[in-house]
């Protein structure tokens, strides 16, 4: 009966130097391995050439290394990339590379489908297949980091999981990806330059508030009236907005890092001057900024963007009440990569 090789990146640094030091070979070997897994991102053992050749064939025989691999990529008129990614078992994930003149950012995935049904996502239609593991996120920044670095001549500069999937219902494994980018031995980046954001799940905050993260929070709020929220959020009637403004309340107070509220105008839906009355309330609870953010309808015309007239109406009204707000207007349309949108069409 044949092995099943083990996944290698699955052991830790230490484990490696005891693999080694079982095989009679020096534990250092262990931090070369490591190095050639995490830093320098290696999807073949073929690439370590510090190791004898026999070692490298020694670790093919026993291990794979389960890389991503990225199928397509799409570029779009603004320069936004797409890359839709597959992982060992063939499943698909998306993962966007946004340019700007001064940054570039990765917008990651955490799922395959998303645990979560909101009502205007084209991911929810996929519906949950799986949570991704560490290593499979850790990769989507490689990929894009590689990218950056091919298509704009600099590394990439911010990260946020805004891609397919709630980052909160694969909380360990995101924090796991997260330690492994920040980390030296990793990719070494600002935890400030990562953004994880989430639909609201206050138990999760609370947990994340605990365990004393370091990167930044943003809720995809869209509506501060519950029934309208509900309407649009179901799971909204689970979490409703009193325990998710608790939870807020309780990150502040611990980690006194301002939150960024994420928020779609839809007409019809939240453009009455009630809805903006409930939201500029909600904003006052915990500091605070907001991202209006322009909506990419996922074809059916269920949802339509708001007048310009009611999102001055917002703008104006948040600003009066001293409230930091941006427009975002969405990147990649052409390709289906703006917020939204990720559905692996592709
Ligand atoms: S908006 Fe986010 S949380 Fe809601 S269904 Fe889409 S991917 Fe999931």
């Amino acid at each position: 009966m044949a092995t099943v090789k083990k996944d290698i990146r699955a052991l830790t640094k230490e484990q490696l130097r005891d693999f080694f030091a079982k095989q009679g070979d020096k534990a250092f070997r262990g931090n070369q391995v490591y190095e050639w897994l995490w830093q320098k991102a290696a999807y073949s053992f073929d690439d370590m050439t510090n190791l004898s050749k026999e070692t490298r064939q020694m670790l093919d025989d026993r291990f794979v290394i389960n890389n991503i691999e990225v199928s397509t990529m799409q570029r779009s008129n603004d320069g936004t990339i797409k890359n839709a990614v597959r992982l060992h078992d063939g499943l698909i994930v998306e993962s966007v590379l946004i340019p700007t003149p001064t940054r570039t950012t990765a917008c990651v995935s955490s799922q395959v489908g998303c645990s979560l049904d909101c009502k205007f996502c084209a991911t929810a239609r996929l519906k949950r297949m799986r949570n991704l593991n560490p290593d499979e996120i850790y990769d989507q920044v490689v990929a894009i980091d590689k990218e950056s670095k091919l298509y704009f001549n600099r590394p990439l500069s911010n990260i946020v999981f805004m891609g397919m999937g709630e980052p909160l219902m694969n909380y360990n494994n995101v924090i796991k990806a997260i330690d492994k980018i920040t980390s030296p031995e990793g990719l070494g980046m600002s935890p400030k330059r990562i953004t994880v954001s989430t639909s609201g799940v206050p138990k999760m905050i609370k947990k994340m508030t605990d365990d004393d993260v370091k990167f930044n929070l943003a809720v995809s709020l869209h509506s501060a009236i519950d029934e309208v929220r509900t309407s649009i959020m179901p799971f909204n009637e689970t979490f409703p907005l009193e325990d998710l403004k608790e939870a807020l309340e309780y990150w502040y107070a611990k980690t006194k890092r301002k939150i960024s509220y994420e928020y779609v105008v839809w007409k019809g839906i939240n453009d009455t001057q009630k809805d903006i009355d409930a939201f500029v309330k909600f904003c006052k609870y915990v500091p605070c900024k907001v991202n209006i953010i322009e909506y990419n309808p996922i074809d059916d015309g269920q949802f339509q963007q708001a007048s310009n007239a009611a999102l001055e109406q917002y703008i104006e009204t948040l600003e009066k009440n001293r409230i930091v707000v941006n427009v975002r207007h969405s990147r990649g349309k052409d390709i289906d990569a703006a917020c939204g949108q990720l559905a692996n069409k592709s």
